[in-house]
Parts: C-alpha cells; structure tokens; sequence
C-alpha cells in the first residue's frame, strides 16, 4: 500500500466510530467461546455447516473459504486480537481455539472490551431480534433498533416471524386487537414505548420472509381481512395485510421522528432489491429510509434512490465483509452521487471478533478508495479524513441521535 493510504488509515484509526447495526448476544454467550463457536456463529458459516472436528474436513473448509471476504477478515481480526502469527490452518486450530477460550475465561467482559477497545465503538445501533429493543443491560454502548415485522404476520393463526419471534408473546395481551383500528393504534402503543425507553430507530428484515414491493392497500379491504376467519385467508390476502402495516409504521416513524431501518439486497432475493421500495418511499416522505446492505447486489439501485428521494440513507453496514470491492464501488459511487451525509456503516455481526473484522474491512476499503481520490487530485488529505469521520461517526451520530 502507497503512503497515502498508509496515512489516511491511520488517521481513521483514531475515529471513535458509531455503528448503525449488530447482533450481539446477551453476556452469558460469551461465558465458553472458541473458534468453532465464532465461526459458528459467523457469516462464514451462514450458507453452509462449519468443519467436522478433524484435520481433513476443516483443512477442506478453509481451503474452500480462503478467499471469501467473511472468512478474510475474520481471520485477520482473530489473528491480531490473538497474536497469532500466521494463518489459521487445520495443524493450528485447536491451538488458536484454546487461545480464545482462556482470553474469554480470564475476562468476562471480553467480548464488550473488544467492541469498545478495538472496535472504537461509542455506540452501536443494536437489533436483538430475539427480543426485539433490548439493550442487553449496557444502553451505554447499545442504543436498540426496534424490529416490528411480528406486526405483520398478525393475521396467522400464530403470528411470528422468520427468526420466530412471536407476537404477543413479545406484547403480551389477553387476546388480539378486535378490529383493524385498534391493532394499529395497539401497534403504535408498542412502538412508542419502546422508542420512550430507548430505542433509536425501526427496523425490518421482511426481505427474509417476502419481496419488498409494499403497494398501497385500501383500508376496508384490509379491516375485511383482519376480521375474517383466519382459517379462509389467502397467502395474497396475509400480503396485502402486511403492505398495509409497514405503511402504517412508516407513518408512525415520521410523527415519531425516528429512522426506519430495511434490509434490502440478499434474503428471499425475489424482488429484494431496494427499489422495490420506491413507491413505498414516494407515499412517505417524511419517514427517514435507511437502505442497509446497499441492496447487494443491485448496489445500482440505491444510487439512484439516494439521487432522487433526500429521505433515503444510503447503509453500507455487512457490505464490506460480503464484498470488499463492491463496497469500495459503492463508497466511490455514493460521494460522486449523493450527499455526504447521507452514508453510514455497521458491522451487522453476532461476535466481536466478526465485528472487528467488519471494522478493519470497511477501514481498508475506506483508505483505498479515498487515498485513490487524494493521489489523483480531487480529494485533499483533510477532504479524505473529513469524509471517514462522516461515515464512520457523525452521521450515525446525527441521524439516530445517539
Ligand atoms: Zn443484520
């Protein structure tokens, strides 16, 4: 790497970094970890099942991932956080895991120094789907994103999402809204609560479960449904229900003043891509969109949402641990486009260890890509620093107010 790049980095180095979204689990997982339980818990492991426990199935599993941008950058962070030396192979695993089980057992509050010490984390947007708006007991570092797609399987016989979180078993009641009315007005009790105790912003993953064309819905039709016998309802019928909630939360998030969080890009990847909320995004203009995954791969899409619509947020948050050079396009695209205030980053991991390897990732594509700006001349040193600030902590900090 050039001296620009090598001084650039090390300025980014020194920003205390404000992150838009995780997963991090509550304290007692972290009370037995090792390396079969970080990449278990991993992207590495996300479309496939982690190495049997013997020399050949895990020498076949790194060779087969060696070059995947998940495993890249997970393997650097564990080999920096652990002092190790060289790469991790099949002869050196149980060693490496033995490291990270006594490091864990030494201090309880590991998994939280790395995110602070090493990650430079101030704060972090948290989405804890399993129990959607905690702050797993530290709203010093984890300001929650409330996630509310249960709101939108209300009509099923027991209505839960794709991560299984059930409704009223989050809200309890002693039974459901009687009527479309009341379940919405229900719906905003919730969310207003929970944005009274904390939470900075609404989220949705519904791209796991559906396409992300919400079209407009007439509201009798929809109380009709909401009334009728579950038993008769159509899969298009539960689908309209759910077009017509997620544009009620969108009103809600604007009289609430709060962003609303989507994922876009990968997930059903029927119909995932970004500007399938276009006409969503049009109907609402005063709710704040934050398009997270830069709709990978349809990056395209979100430039030009980002062009057209001041109400979107363009997210890179998993993007440079999904690909590292799609991010570097993104980062480039987004500045020529769009507005400087309007890109933001998280590290959307369940370990720190992932975590600091989406830090160090989005690090590097951030001083490759800005560095490449300063030696061509369009960009000074400062104009380079002072844009890394903006992704990396200002405009998260402004943006969720936190
Ligand atoms: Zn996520």
């Amino acid at each position: 790497m050039n001296k620009t790049y090598e001084r650039i980095l090390e300025d980014i180095k020194a920003i205390r970094i404000y992150s838009t979204h995780c997963h991090h689990r509550e304290d007692s997982f972290y009370s037995h970890m090792s390396l079969d339980k970080i990449l278990s818990n991993s992207y590495v492991t996300f479309t496939q099942p982690l190495a049997a426990r013997n020399h050949d199935e895990r020498a076949l599993f790194l060779e087969r991932n060696r070059y995947n941008t998940y495993l890249l950058w997970l393997e650097k962070a564990i080999r920096e956080l652990y002092d190790i030396p060289e790469r991790i192979t099949a002869n050196n695993w149980d060693e490496i895991s033995q490291k990270i089980t006594s490091a864990y057992e030494n201090n309880s509050e590991r998994h939280l120094d790395i995110l602070r010490n090493h990650c430079r984390y101030n704060r972090v947007v948290q989405d804890a789907f399993w129990k959607p708006g905690s702050d797993l007991g530290h709203p010093d570092l984890f300001a929650p994103a409330y996630r509310i797609n249960m709101f939108t399987y209300a009509l099923d016989e027991n209505p839960h999402d794709h991560d299984n979180v059930c409704l009223y078993e989050q809200c309890s009641r002693k039974s459901p809204p009687g009527d479309l009315e009341e379940f919405i007005v229900w719906m905003e009790e919730q969310i207003t609560k929970k944005v009274n105790s904390g939470c900075s912003a609404l989220k949705s993953a519904l791209a796991y479960g559906r396409d992300l064309h919400y079209q407009p819905q007439d509201r009798d039709h929809i109380a009709k449904l909401y009334r009728m016998d579950k038993r008769l309802l159509t899969g298009k019928d539960r689908h309209d229900f759910s077009d017509y909630v997620i544009d009620a939360a969108c009103k809600i998030a604007a009289k609430l003043d709060i962003p609303f969080q989507h994922h876009t890009g990968l997930g059903a990847i029927d119909r995932t891509n970004a500007m399938q909320l276009r006409e969503l995004i049009e109907r609402n203009p005063d709710t704040k969109f934050v398009l997270f995954h830069g709709s990978y791969p349809w990056l395209e899409d979100v430039y030009a949402l980002v062009h057209k619509y001041p109400n979107t947020y363009a997210d890179l948050c998993w993007l440079p641990i999904i690909s590292t050079s799609a991010s570097q396009r993104m980062i480039l695209e987004l500045l020529e486009v769009g507005q400087t205030h309007r890109i933001h980053w998280g590290c959307d991991t369940w370990t720190s260890e992932e975590s600091y390897g989406a830090v160090l990732a989005i690090e590097h594509a951030l001083a490759n890509v800005l560095s490449a700006q300063v030696d061509q001349g369009f960009y000074t040193h400062e104009d380079a620093v002072f844009i890394a600030r903006r992704i990396l902590r200002d405009n998260t900090k402004e943006l969720y107010r936190i």
